[in-house]
């Protein structure tokens, strides 16, 4: 399950100011779409749509048929699953900060989400500032890294529904790979909306929506986008 369906979707922050005009897109159930655009197109505004933290003012979204708003709020949080771009670590080790939450959690399966994420090799680490009895040992994690934790929690909880919101700041290739590949991993069968700042960081999408001041300006696939120019 976990069809995602936006259905003429218009949504305003404030009445005066039209953010989302008449956005219509589906992600059919374990597929990947991305979304694009410029700042301030409105592609933020979508995740927080599909969260529930505002609802839509005009049309509708469902998942699985069902509209967003006959979801008991608890089991929106349920399905769904945030990668944000920045994350909060616990000054504790990297194990802990995955299984946080997740108590119930076998050690052998926050490895895995561990290696999905590709963040094996400073498993045993701590984050900065971390103060043990010998002395500061932390070690300072980039945001790649720190997002690449977020993905292992995420991997841990098995959402059926994936948002992620791809880093703005730019991330040097090797860390933008890695990262891609934990992604891609997260992203495996599940329904996921991509929110991307970057084309080049979305190739494998089923679709491509390119948002520009709340409207959908064109859809497809990687190939035919850059045809297009
Ligand atoms: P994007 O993610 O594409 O950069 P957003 O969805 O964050 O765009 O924002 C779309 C527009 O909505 C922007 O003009 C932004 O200033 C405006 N906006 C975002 N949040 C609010 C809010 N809470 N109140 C009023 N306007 C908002
Ligand atoms: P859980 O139900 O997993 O114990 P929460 O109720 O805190 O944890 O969060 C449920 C889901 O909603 C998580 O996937 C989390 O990432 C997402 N979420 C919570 N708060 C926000 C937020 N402010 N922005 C985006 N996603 C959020």
């Amino acid at each position: 399950g976990g069809a995602v369906r936006f259905d003429n979707v218009s949504f305003h922050y404030d009445a005066d100011r039209p953010i989302l005009k008449g956005v219509s897109f589906e992600v059919p159930a374990g597929k990947t779409v991305a979304i694009v655009g410029p700042s301030g197109a409105g592609k933020s505004t979508i995740s927080r749509l599909l969260f529930r933290f505002y609802d839509v003012t005009d049309g509708s979204i469902t998942i699985d048929g069902q509209d967003l708003r006959d979801v008991q709020q608890q089991s929106l949080r349920h399905n769904i699953g945030m990668v944000p771009q920045d994350t909060v670590l616990f000054n504790d080790t990297l194990l802990y900060n995955i299984g946080y939450g997740r108590p119930d959690a076998e050690q052998s399966e926050i490895v895995e989400a561990a290696r999905l994420a590709q963040v094996s090799d400073f498993i045993a680490s701590l984050p900065a500032g971390f103060q043990t009895e010998v002395g500061e040992r932390g070690l300072k994690l980039s945001g790649g890294e720190k997002q690449r934790v977020a993905i292992a929690r995420t991997i841990l909880k098995a959402p059926p529904i994936l948002v992620l919101d791809e880093a703005t700041s730019a991330l040097d290739s090797h860390t933008e790979q890695e990262i891609q590949t934990a992604l891609d991993e997260v992203s495996q069968n599940r329904t996921t909306v991509v929110i991307a700042h970057r084309l080049s960081t979305v190739i494998g999408a089923d679709e491509i929506i390119v948002l520009e001041a709340g409207k959908i300006r064109e859809r497809g696939r990687h190939a035919d986008l850059l045809e297009q120019g």
